[in-house]
């Protein structure tokens, strides 16, 4: 492939913008959250409609090329070294349907958007912790949401799947169709999502926040979480993050410089009996953050307050059965203050409704526990070799490792790691239907199967 790639493109047959490297706007297109690296490719289209991306993916097949999609770069894993990239952040629509409960949407909505549109109906979709994400690469990846213990993954609340596949086929996927359950949790490996349905929970409001404690309370905090989290009920959801502050001037003076726990709290429930859950947690002692409250859900954002600027990052994770006291011990001695690895800790509690989701490519249900493991990263697309000793010193407890929560290229978006984010039959499962409707892997610019 090279620069004159259009060369051959009738661009007239798109209705949103094409652009070759060298071309105004061409940076601005490919820009996306993940600065350390990004998609290089030598056509980008610029999807408005599916017959945009219909014509992309037959545009590749004759050319023999690769495809990869970008919707907000959140979860760039493979960057594109030419071949051609679909960036569906144009096909922002959303419709709500309040009787039914759903909501479908363009491939390019981030949640922010449809947190929005479904509260002025009293409902709530199902997402994470940041507006930013797009809804279709979190979906697409499980989509581990802010209430998962209540409601399991996104993933399982997915109505229906438009889908261009490589033979450039526009397929409307439901439940029981063979590729249904193989799109949710492969990301882009069947094709280019161009619309889902999704359901919608009559939620709208929460009680919850940021319960933060000084170093002196870090390991504390980590082993009263622990215990706490196996009294709590399925409407409560909950994780802890251990990290320590730059000393700068724009954290603001009590936090700066300061390696601190934070427990974050989302309960689908009266603030009474929220209060009385978080009780013991509260008993700890002083907090340098207790903003635990009634909120609307659009404000839900507040309780993980994750970055929302563009930035460079590279993380893994490891799925664990339990999290017993050894099992946090050998986190810490990787990552507390003058270990090894400097890295912001985020364990998420598990199980509940997530344990019961079936028919999708969202696998080790059993998990009680993700640890993830978050760090800068410099230029390039290598892991910190760090990531690698958390996850070796977890071993013992670690069942398999979540697809969504890996950032970065290299190692963490090889083979290997991606196998390990399946049962083995799962897997595969998923190699026989990627040959079957991916023979020539068009779609390899993401967590391949192989
Ligand atoms: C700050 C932050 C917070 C996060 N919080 C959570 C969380 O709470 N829970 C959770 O589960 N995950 C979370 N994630 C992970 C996130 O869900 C994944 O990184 C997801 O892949 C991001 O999707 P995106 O479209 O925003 O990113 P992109 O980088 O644009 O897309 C990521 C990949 O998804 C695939 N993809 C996207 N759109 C399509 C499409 N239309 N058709 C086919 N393939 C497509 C492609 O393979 C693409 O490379 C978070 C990530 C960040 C950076």
């Amino acid at each position: 492939m090279t620069d004159n790639a259009t060369d051959t493109l009738d661009s007239a047959r798109f209705t949103g913008p094409v652009f070759n490297p060298g071309d105004p706007g061409y940076a601005e297109e490919i820009a996306g959250f993940q600065t350390a690296y990004t998609h290089r490719p030598a056509l980008v289209v610029g999807a408005v409609h599916a017959e945009d991306v219909r014509a992309a993916v037959e545009y590749a097949a004759r050319h023999g090329l690769p495809v990869a999609v970008q919707a907000t770069g959140h979860g760039l894993s493979v960057a594109a070294d030419g071949g051609v990239l679909v960036t569906t952040g144009r096909m922002d629509t959303i419709t709500i349907d309040p009787q039914a409960r759903t909501a479908r949407i363009g491939a390019g909505v981030r949640a922010g958007a449809l947190i929005e549109a479904a509260a002025r109906h009293g409902l709530a979709p199902l997402n994470g912790s940041s507006l930013s994400v797009g809804v279709t690469g979190y979906v697409l990846g499980g989509g581990l949401g802010l209430l998962a213990r209540e409601f399991g993954y996104a993933a399982d609340h997915v109505r229906s799947i438009d889908l261009v596949t490589a033979d450039g086929r526009m397929r409307t996927l439901v439940p029981g169709d063979e590729l249904f359950g193989a799109v949710l949790g492969t990301g882009g490996n069947f094709g280019v999502v161009t619309g889902l349905e999704l359901g919608l929970v009559a939620v709208t409001e929460l009680y919850g926040g940021q319960l933060m404690f000084d170093t002196d309370l870090v390991d504390e905090a980590l082993d009263a979480w622990r215990q706490w989290t196996a009294t709590v009920p399925e409407t409560l959801t909950s994780s802890i993050a251990v990290l320590t502050f730059p000393d700068i001037p724009p954290v603001p003076q009590p936090l700066r410089g300061r390696h601190v726990a934070s427990i974050r709290i989302a309960f689908d429930g009266p603030a009474e009996d929220g209060e009385r859950l978080v009780a013991p947690l509260r008993a700890l002692g002083d907090r340098l953050r207790d903003d635990l409250r009634t909120m609307p859900y659009t404000e839900s954002h507040a309780i993980h307050s994750d970055p929302d600027f563009p930035h460079a990052y590279a993380a893994t994770n490891a799925l664990l059965d339990d999290l017993t006291p050894a099992a946090l011990s050998a986190l810490r001695a990787q990552t507390a203050p003058g270990g090894p690895v400097d890295a912001v800790i985020d364990v998420r509690h598990l199980g509940g409704a997530l344990r019961r989701g079936d028919g999708i490519a969202v696998d080790h249900r059993d998990a009680e526990y993700v640890v993830r493991v978050i760090t800068g990263a410099g230029e390039g697309d290598q892991a910190p070799a760090g990531l690698a000793a958390v996850r070796e010193a977890l071993v013992p407890w670690t069942i398999g490792h979540s697809l969504n929560f890996l950032y970065g290229a290299g190692a963490a978006a090889d083979a290997a790691q991606t196998a390990a984010g399946y049962a083995p039959e799962t897997y595969a499962r998923l190699r026989a239907l990627k040959s079957k409707y991916d023979p020539h892997t068009m779609f390899r610019l993401n967590r391949t199967i192989a």
